[in-house]
């Protein structure tokens, strides 16, 4: 099988929202008078985002769930995407899972692929992702005003507990481990939520390098500061038996979890609380964004913790 056919065979499906999709020197799309593109890009490499031994098809769902996360955390309609490929071999049954995952995420969606690139080289998958939002809509890192709420969608940590387990840095048992697993390989990009949020939130996120170090991103680009109250703060109650400090590093550090991670006025308390019951989601307000700089993070009595760790930082 040669480049050509690969594309035809895995990568060129029915491209119905694009006018020209897979097979031409470019795509071509159109978006919505008054509407604006969303546009997002993320690369997985072998042995740094995932294991060697992933599940092709949870890998295909995955490197596109991390991209529609981004169109959730911008409140847009994710529409269409590209695919940049290196492959170390043309391997057919990896292939074939990987192109099942990917297709079945992009169905579930409403998104498109209508393009990309294929060579060979280390397994690296790269994903452009581009979605629609009414003009001055989008959910922005940059509005947070002092005084704000600030909010996640759900409970953090259960994918960084399962990276923990995968690097022995504890052992949970297998039931727990499963739980976790998921949570990792199969994360649930809350894009319904985001398109809600736009009006309501003042500046929002997702969390995929943890939230002190992504409520960090937040502050910086809004220019102040936060307190997240670490009690607030919701992990699944399958992680109760971490040691303590695996448990802290966990929901403050732990990546992964794509949850989303938003800034409101007080006034829409009720608002958001309406949105926890209409989409099931334990939104859940952890602290709030203050004057200043920084993220801190407090104990029970409201004194501020002394922590080690920071997010993730690939050069690190
Ligand atoms: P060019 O040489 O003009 O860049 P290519 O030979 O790389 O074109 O690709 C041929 C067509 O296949 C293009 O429409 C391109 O967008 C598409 N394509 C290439 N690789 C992929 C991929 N992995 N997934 C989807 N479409 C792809
Ligand atoms: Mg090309």
């Amino acid at each position: 099988m040669n480049e050509f056919q690969l594309i035809a065979r895995y990568f060129d499906w029915p491209a119905s929202n694009a006018e020209l999709g897979v097979g031409d020197d470019a795509a071509l799309v159109s978006v919505a008078p008054g509407k604006q593109l969303a546009i997002s890009a993320d690369m997985l490499v072998e042995g740094r985002h995932f294991f060697a031994d992933v599940d092709p098809d949870c890998l295909g769902r995955k490197v596109l769930a991390v991209n529609l996360s981004d169109m959730a955390a911008m409140g847009a309609v994710p529409r269409w995407f590209t695919l940049a490929l290196a492959l170390p071999q043309i391997d057919t049954r990896w292939l074939e899972a990987f192109s099942r995952g990917l297709r079945a995420m992009a169905e579930e969606h409403g998104v498109t692929l209508i393009g990309g690139d294929t060579t060979c080289g280390p397994l690296t998958i790269s994903i452009q992702i581009m979605g629609e939002v009414e003009a001055g809509a989008a959910l922005l890192r940059s509005g947070g005003l002092p005084g704000d709420d600030l909010w996640v969608s759900g409970p953090l940590g259960a994918a960084a507990a399962a990276v923990m387990h995968r690097q022995g840095r504890t052992i949970l048992p297998p039931n727990i481990f499963a739980q976790c697993e998921v949570r990792l390989d199969l994360p649930v990009p809350r894009v319904a939520l985001g398109r809600q949020l736009c009006g309501l939130a003042s500046a929002a996120l997702d969390i995929s390098d943890g939230l002190l170090a992504d409520a960090g991103h937040l502050c910086e680009r809004s220019g102040c500061g936060a307190e997240i109250e670490l009690s607030c703060v919701p992990y699944p109650y399958v992680l109760s038996d971490l040691p303590p400090d695996l448990l802290q590093e966990a929901i403050l550090a732990g990546g992964d979890d794509y949850e989303l991670c938003f800034s409101a006025p007080a006034a829409q308390r009720d608002a958001i609380e309406a949105l926890k019951i209409s989409t099931g989601l334990s939104l859940t307000r952890v602290g709030r964004l203050v004057a200043g700089q920084g993220v801190r993070v407090l104990d029970s009595c409201g004194e501020p913790l002394v922590l080690s760790h920071a997010g993730f930082d690939h050069f690190a």
